[in-house]
């Protein structure tokens, strides 16, 4: 199977979550937990749009493949800005673009950095990636690749999120 960056972030945010997206369950319209922020990056930020390039990226551990796609990504200070129109900053966030990292490492981008961005918030973050980071991630991997493989669905989570999130219905038809 390949391991993308939405569910790295979705494990962070909701296992179910990320169980139903690896399973290919997906509803129609798009989960408020994992917003595509390209949109909202062109917009907040327009003079960036010719110094920076989308990039697909791919890479292995162990016999699982990886995938990301990278918005914006200035290949010359080898930075990636990822936007997100989120109102509170996310642990979730943060995976997701550690992922990205190591992904240019394991492609031989010798010490990218990354800024996590919150117009909404007027909030920046540098995103690093150190060894225990890489270390986390391969467990993450692992840990995704045999969730997936479990025969159950796991429980609800019952957080405030679960409002916006698309498979709500889903998870709560049927409950009072
Ligand atoms: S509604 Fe809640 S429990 Fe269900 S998948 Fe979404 S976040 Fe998880």
């Amino acid at each position: 199977m390949t391991i993308n960056a939405t569910l790295i972030n979705l494990y962070h945010v909701c296992p179910r979550e990320c169980w139903l997206h690896a399973n290919g369950i997906n509803m129609e319209h798009t989960s408020d937990t994992v917003y595509d922020g390209k949109m909202l990056h062109e917009t907040s930020y327009p003079q960036r749009n010719d110094k920076h390039s989308e990039l697909s990226i791919e890479a292995k551990y162990k016999d699982i493949d990886l995938y990301g796609k990278i918005d914006f990504y200035d290949a010359r200070q080898k930075i990636i800005h990822e936007t997100k129109r989120s109102d509170k900053v996310e642990k979730a966030h943060e995976w997701q673009v550690k992922f990205y990292l190591w992904l240019l490492r394991l492609n031989g981008v010798e010490e990218p950095t990354a800024t996590l961005e919150y117009p909404l918030l007027r909030h920046t973050d540098l995103v690093e990636l150190s060894e225990e980071d890489i270390e986390q991630l391969q467990t993450v991997i692992e840990n995704i690749v045999q969730l997936r493989q479990a025969k159950q669905c796991p429980p609800v989570i019952n957080a405030k999120i679960c409002k916006s999130c698309s498979y709500y219905e889903l998870c709560y038809v049927g409950e009072d």
